[in-house]
């Protein structure tokens, strides 16, 4: 008898794990296909954007691609990424482009934590 309702308990909580499991499953996959659909809105408005510019300004895909280098290595390397270096803030803990004096979150001074609103 005991052991039947341990088998019970058992069997529910693996039931339960897995409808867990199937929902962030579910979640992960809905945000996969939000973060595809912004990509591809992304690519279209580039793609949009250079061909008013090559069209309008005379900009070449030679122009394109130096300045493209130019930016990706503003952060020392040649990646093919955009690097925001960040500093913590000493108030929210958030992160903070190092650009920033200010953290954008809470508007504490990055260097002294302090609030000059
Ligand atoms: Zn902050």
């Amino acid at each position: 008898m005991l052991w039947e309702i341990y088998q019970q308990t058992k069997i529910h909580q693996a039931r339960s794990q897995a409808e867990s499991a199937s929902r962030k499953s579910s979640e992960i996959r809905e945000t996969v296909w939000r973060l595809e659909d912004r990509a591809d809105r992304m690519a279209l408005t580039t793609m949009a954007m250079f061909a008013l510019m090559s069209e309008r300004l005379g900009i070449s895909e030679a122009d394109l691609e130096a300045k493209i280098r130019e930016i990706d290595l503003a952060d020392g390397k040649l990646d093919g990424k955009v690097r925001v270096e960040t500093n913590e803030c000493p108030s929210c803990s958030r992160p903070v482009s190092k650009r920033h004096k200010k953290c954008m979150y809470c508007g504490s001074d990055i260097n002294t934590g302090l609030k000059n609103l």
